[in-house]
């Protein structure tokens, strides 16, 4: 049976749910073979194999600890090279795409990323992205090597699918690059007890239209009655009203919730940009021409300050 290449975001072996949603993709191309590497690897192993992982790879040195992607490339690549994989699979974060990027370049590779799918087509793994403002959808296959895919939070469900997720530890012999990177210092960010705003299943984003830093305790009451993240239009941020690690947009996060919700947000460009693969949209604004509501899968016109506290109500009472 193909194998498939599933990269794991984890924090101390707890396996952040974006890497479980690869599971489900991977098991459509083959049986999921996961990489955990660093502190925690062999905790991650049996939830990684009720979701479907067949094996478990697992590898832990100073060097993951202490260094960045480098170290961890290293680490994937000699996993693809025990492998030899149909593809590979990585988590669309940050880390992930450098990671993604640096592995297709020393296997020789075509990379894909910020997919929304992955599947298996008539010569091998296609992946689904979705481009420019949402006005297209391309399907694309790596015309060199073994695809290197980058996928969305949210692409996929998360889904029990036992399997024996045998662990195997993993022989990485490191280069030089890996030890050129320190991590001087760490400062772990208040937490809001909400989830992250780029793995959430829910998202309320609050823009100009709110008027001030203090109504934005609609869009969180809001937010904290559905178990939502909360994100901000780039004029909400550029305003002071909301911190910039909160911005949904071209230069700012992207998500891909199941549900967004635009309060007071006008819908430019730049802000669909980080928000047009939610699968459904609903926005809430005043003018009924504002462009959100051609992308809206359910509009409200209406004045906000009378629309949300009322949507909180209503989901509260229920
Ligand atoms: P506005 O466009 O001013 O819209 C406010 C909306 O609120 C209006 O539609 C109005 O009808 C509605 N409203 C007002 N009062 C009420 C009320 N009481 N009830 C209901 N509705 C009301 N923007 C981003 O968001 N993210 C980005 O990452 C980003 N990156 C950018 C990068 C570049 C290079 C550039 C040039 C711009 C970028 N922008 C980005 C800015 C973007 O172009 C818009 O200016 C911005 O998204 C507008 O934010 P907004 O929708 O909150 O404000």
């Amino acid at each position: 049976m193909a194998e498939v290449l599933v990269y794991t975001d984890h924090l101390d072996g707890a396996v952040r749910k974006p890497t479980l949603e690869l599971l489900t993709l991977a098991r459509r191309l083959g049986d999921p073979v996961a990489v955990v590497l660093g502190p925690g690897a062999d905790a991650a192993a049996p939830v990684l194999a009720e979701h479907g992982a067949a094996r478990v790879l697992t590898a832990d040195a100073p060097e993951f600890a202490d260094y960045l992607v480098a170290p961890k490339v290293d680490a994937l690549q000699a996993a693809y090279q025990a492998v030899s994989p149909v593809a590979v699979l990585v988590p669309s974060s940050g880390e992930g795409k450098e990671i993604a990027a640096r592995l297709a370049v020393r296997v020789g590779s075509g990379l894909i990323t910020d997919a929304i799918d992955v599947a298996q087509g008539d010569e091998g793994p296609v992946a689904t992205q979705s481009v420019f403002a949402a006005a297209f959808t391309t399907t694309s296959r790596a015309a060199k090597g073994t695809p290197v895919i980058t996928v969305k939070p949210n692409a996929a469900p998360v889904e029990a699918a036992p399997a024996a997720g045998a662990v195997e530890p993993l022989d990485v012999a490191f280069g030089p690059l890996a030890t050129g990177t320190r991590i001087v210092s760490r400062s772990p960010r208040e937490s809001t007890g909400r989830p992250e705003l780029t793995e959430a299943a829910i998202v309320v984003s609050g823009g100009r239209g709110l008027n001030g830093a203090e109504n934005f305790a609609l869009i969180e009451a809001l937010a904290d009655t559905l178990g939502a993240a909360v994100g901000a239009s780039r004029a909400a941020v550029d305003a002071d009203w909301y911190p910039h690690s909160h911005q949904v947009g071209q230069t700012g996060k992207t998500v891909s919730p199941q549900l967004y919700i635009a309060v007071g947000i006008s819908g430019a460009i730049q802000h669909r940009a980080g928000m047009q693969t939610s699968k459904t949209i609903v926005a809430v604004n005043k003018d009924a021409e504002a462009p959100i509501f051609e992308l809206a899968d359910y509009g409200v016109v209406g004045d906000l300050f009378d629309v949300v506290p009322a949507l909180t109500d209503e989901v509260r009472a229920r």
